[in-house]
């Protein structure tokens, strides 16, 4: 299989099918992101906050990232995130905590979802305006009002905490640097990782329309730049999380249902927990080609119907679960910090390109993974 010039906005593979080029541009990408941003003195400011205020410990270059994220996300949405009101985006936040309730209750607030990410959340100002703490808390705002950033708001609000503790002027500056870095990395980004996103612009631009008034418009409709942010977010999240990856006893494979090759009625597999577990009806089906490849390793497969359900409601001990995720690319930092959140350490396989019914395809592509990552994965979580 050669390049997927249909895949709806990324593709990861080359001319022979494979994503080796992708995976080595973005760890020699990751490496300049971490150093440039590093450059800051904010980032060890504050781990030292963290620390002082007990707050669980991560990793110096999981702030750097969130750090670029606060202005990365800046100078995608402050033009929507200024113009809302505070009201409707915090009546839009607690509406989503009914969704777990039934599915006619998702429904409903789904239905509302799109109402507003086409209305009231598309609002837009015409005036820049330079960021500074009240309007970076419109944006964390927004951002949960929009319901697509749950994990990015939660470990942001951090962010506005610590910085409010500052003076005005230091919690400035540091917000403002955050801009230019992100302006930077969104220049850089896409030297070094455009080719890879280059149909992100024409997929917005020909399905405005469909999208209107529907659930997913914003995530469907998310920026290059945020694609770019999230392959080196997951580059990060990959070597933070290694260690306690591979030495946590237990594992699980987390595959989309998107790379399946049979539709919902035709497929075999079973009902377990938050996911499926693939009953090898088809020697052609990829999830049956990984089912197979786990097993070897002792390690079982759970199949995901939608990335929010993944981790079901309960939490476990830190340490006892590794998880290797296979995700689509917009999907990979918000699945990190949930999968963390909820006590799993976690790695990710990108999808080769994304496809599924739900979000990109009117009929669904079926997917594909690097399956020489995923058993490097399962073999040293072995050790
Ligand atoms: S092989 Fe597994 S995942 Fe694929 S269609 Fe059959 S049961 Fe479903």
């Amino acid at each position: 299989m050669g390049e997927r010039s249909d895949a709806p906005t990324y593709s990861l593979t080359g001319e022979d099918g494979g994503a080796d080029q992708y995976y080595t541009d973005v760890a020699v990408f990751t490496d300049e992101v971490l150093e440039k941003l590093h450059e800051d003195q904010s980032i060890s400011k504050f781990s030292q906050y963290i620390a002082l205020r007990k707050l669980e410990v991560w990793d110096h270059n999981i702030y750097a990232l969130e750090l670029l994220m606060i202005g990365v996300l800046w100078n995608v949405y402050s033009s929507r995130a200024t113009a809302g009101s505070v009201y409707m985006g915090k009546l839009l936040s607690s509406l989503y905590a009914l969704r777990s309730r039934s599915q006619e209750a998702r429904r409903v607030v789904d239905r509302l979802k799109g109402i507003a990410g086409t209305s009231v959340l598309a609002r837009r100002r015409h005036v820049d305006e330079r960021i500074q703490l009240h309007s970076f808390a419109k944006l964390l705002g927004w951002l949960r009002a929009s319901g697509e950033f749950e994990q990015e708001s939660r470990r942001l609000k951090v962010w506005l905490d610590f910085l409010r503790g500052l003076p005005e002027k230091e919690s400035e500056g540091i917000l403002q640097r955050a801009v230019r870095k992100a302006v930077w990395f969104e220049r850089r980004s896409l030297e070094c990782l455009g080719r890879y996103t280059s149909n992100v612009d024409t997929y917005i631009e020909n399905n405005r329309q469909r999208l209107r008034w529907q659930e997913n418009r914003i995530f469907c409709s998310r920026n290059r730049v945020e694609y770019h942010l999230n392959m080196v977010g997951a580059e990060i999240m990959n070597q933070v999380f290694y260690d306690g990856f591979h030495a946590a006893p237990g594992k699980i494979v987390f595959l989309p249902i998107c790379m399946r090759n049979k539709t919902a009625g035709k497929c075999q597999a079973v009902q377990e927990g938050p996911g499926y577990v693939c009953r090898r009806c088809s020697k052609t089906c990829r999830v049956q080609e990984v089912t197979a490849l786990a097993e070897v390793y002792s390690c079982k497969v759970l199949m995901i119907p939608h990335a929010s359900t993944a981790f079901g409601q309960e939490r476990i001990r830190v340490g006892e679960v590794g998880i290797i995720g296979v995700a689509c690319v917009l999907n990979l930092i918000s699945g990190g910090y949930k999968a963390r959140e909820m006590g799993y350490l976690p790695q990710c396989v990108l999808l080769h390109y994304s496809g599924c019914v739900l979000h990109w395809h009117r009929e669904g592509i079926e997917t594909s993974i690097d399956m020489e990552r995923l058993e490097r994965s399962l073999r040293e979580g072995q050790t």
